[in-house]
């Protein structure tokens, strides 16, 4: 008898009829003979809306508390889920990370998943129960509640299904599998049948939200054999995520995406000394604030530099703190912020070794009249920062240009 982990995200699980879908789903993998944990996500636009309710009473929520209100959401839906299996005369039990043993390390609002225990799983799984697990959340080990990062419920099932040494893991959302591009952006992206953990891995950092980048961090790390598939129609396998043996065709790009949750911060006129980008970029580190793109130039003011880099929205707020009083301690200039920036990029494991790719991407980007504020590579990915205004324009552009275009209207969304 194999174990499978099954994870629903918010949309499948948006309302009673969502969750008695589930249920089905569910049932369905347990009677083709598996043992079954099923994680879901909190119901619908939850996290969202619980967002909004702390940020209704305080301009800065304080992180442990955020972590202490947006875990409620997935307490909810894994009840429901229970409930909704037990109605079809099942033996299911929910249960929270603290009560499974979900280790994360002591951060809040972004903990890493250190630690999965599998005794109480195998307990209940052994006592032919369906074990419904609370996405997205974790436990310190000194008993604090934490989160993994928005959308980190995939990662919750990727570390279960490692620790269970699982069969699969089904990541059951409302697309029918991974595009070349967010289907409900371009809707000539072609669905990929099979894409590699890296370039999924790159898609996910650089915004694919189709799967959470730890979760496919850690299904590469441990050999979790991860599907994307549609909750809407389960016969449909999705697609694979596989290791490079399985893999014989490397398109010189598989994807592009857009991120549009980054802000620019730019340091003005910092005086030219050894050690002071690590002076900047050690003191965000060390309050796990992670930079994106980094670009330092001369300033027009001798012996300055101006530095320039990106974070992510949720991170702003700690870093214009730390940037504040790094700027005050180093006499630097004006700090200045753009929000209305994109993120655009493309991946593909084919780039290596052929040469031209990013000429063809700035090319692109050319002829649609966008400017290029930022660039930058890694071996299977290049970004480039542009105008919030041009994002759309400019995957379309990069979708075309890489021959990634099929027949209009073939993609398989489903709305909330
Ligand atoms: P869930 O609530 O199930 O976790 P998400 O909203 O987190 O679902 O992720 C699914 C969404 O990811 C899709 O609805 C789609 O709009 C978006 N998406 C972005 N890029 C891609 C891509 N390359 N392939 C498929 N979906 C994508
Ligand atoms: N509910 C969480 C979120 O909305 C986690 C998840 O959906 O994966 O981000
Ligand atoms: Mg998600």
């Amino acid at each position: 008898m194999g174990i499978v982990v099954q994870k629903f995200g918010g949309s499948s699980v948006a309302d009673a009829d969502r969750i008695r879908n589930v249920a089905k789903a569910v049932i369905k993998e347990k009677n083709a003979g598996n043992k079954v944990v099923v994680v879901v996500s909190a119901m619908g636009k939850t996290t969202d809306y619980l967002t909004k309710l702390a940020h209704e009473v305080t301009a800065h929520p304080d992180s442990r508390e955020l972590d202490m209100l947006l875990t409620t959401g997935e307490q909810v839906s894994i009840a429901m889920l229970a409930m909704a299996l037990q109605n079809e005369g099942e033996k299911a039990i929910s249960m929270n990370a603290a009560q499974i043993g979900i280790i994360t390390e002591n951060v809040h609002t972004k903990a890493r998943i250190v630690d999965v225990k599998t005794d109480k799983l195998l307990e209940k799984l052994n006592e032919g129960y369906i074990v419904v697990a609370a996405g997205f959340q974790g436990v310190t080990p000194e008993g604090e509640i934490t989160t993994l990062g928005r959308g980190g419920s995939d990662t919750s099932a990727v570390a279960i299904a490692a620790a269970l040494n699982a069969d699969y893991c089904d990541i059951y959302t409302d697309v029918d599998g991974v595009y070349t591009a967010d289907p409900r952006i371009i809707n000539s992206a072609a669905r990929l049948d099979k894409i590699l953990y890296s370039e999924m891995l790159e898609l996910a950092r650089v915004g694919a939200k189709v799967l959470h980048p730890r979760s496919v961090e850690t299904a590469k790390q441990f050999d979790v054999k991860l599907r994307v598939r549609s909750s809407f129609n389960l016969d449909d396998l999705g697609t694979m995520v596989v290791g490079e043996e399985l893999m014989e065709i490397y398109r010189p790009v598989s994807g592009v995406a857009a991120d549009l949750n980054q802000v620019r911060i730019s340091v003005l006129d910092v005086p030219e000394a050894p050690g002071t980008a690590a002076a900047l970029f050690g003191k965000l580190a060390a309050h796990n604030v992670s930079v994106d793109m980094i670009i330092q130039t001369h300033a027009i003011k001798a012996e300055t530099n101006n530095i320039d880099f990106t974070v992510s929205k949720s991170d702003f707020d700690e870093a214009m703190k730390l940037v504040d009083e790094f700027a005050k301690e180093f006499k630097a200039g004006e700090v200045l912020i753009d929000d209305k920036i994109s993120k655009v990029s493309i991946v593909g494991a084919g780039m290596i070794d052929r040469p031209g790719i990013a000429a063809k991407m700035f090319q692109a980007l050319a002829q649609s009249g966008i400017n290029i504020e930022m660039i930058s590579t890694s071996e299977i990915k290049i970004s480039c920062v542009i105008s919030k205004d041009y994002s759309e324009k400019a995957v379309k552009a990069l979708h075309t240009i890489f021959d990634l275009d099929q027949t209009e209207g073939n993609a398989k969304v489903y709305g909330l």
